[in-house]
């Protein structure tokens, strides 16, 4: 699910809605200007090793995109590519709620058994997120679950945090 989608239209400088005689048009001058029979001349070959790869993008955008059918699949593919990462990154932007740190929290006291000493934040759900103080190293960093909802945040410790 990570292949990355060549962008056609980018290798030939034009937008995703351009016709057909603009994706001509820039197709050959794009083939004009970096075809590796030009720039291969006088015997400077490393220094064509990029234009000529430049060149094959160009020609590969040239064959799907001067392709109805292909152009259409190809236009799919890229909106279902664009539709997947917009919808992981709101998915990582729900991963996590809010960046804490760890100096800004509540210290609560352990009150009954089975409890321990604490930090505490308030979610916005009327909810917190604990973390026990015990074992708290300064530098770490801390995802953690908010006791009544779905949202997590994370916590970072300054790393000259004290623990006594
Ligand atoms: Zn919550």
């Amino acid at each position: 699910m990570t292949t990355r989608l060549p962008d056609h239209y980018a290798a030939l400088g034009v937008s995703d809605g351009a016709s057909a005689a603009e994706i001509r048009a820039a197709y050959l001058a794009a083939a004009r200007r970096c075809h590796p029979d030009k720039t291969a001349g006088g015997g400077a070959a490393s220094a064509d090793a990029s234009s000529s790869a430049e060149f094959q993008q160009i020609q590969l955008a040239w064959e799907v995109l001067s392709d109805e059918r292909a152009r259409t699949e190809f236009d799919a593919a890229r909106a279902a590519a664009s539709a997947a990462a917009s919808a992981a990154a709101v998915k990582r932007e729900a991963a996590i709620a809010d960046e804490i740190d760890a100096d800004d929290m509540a210290l609560v006291e352990a009150s009954g058994a089975g409890s321990v000493d604490h930090l505490s934040h308030a979610c916005r759900c009327g909810g917190a997120y604990t973390l026990p103080l015990a074992g708290l190293k300064g530098g770490a960093r801390h995802l953690v679950e908010c006791s009544s909802c779905s949202l997590r945040v994370r916590i970072t410790v300054p790393a000259d945090w004290d623990a006594s």
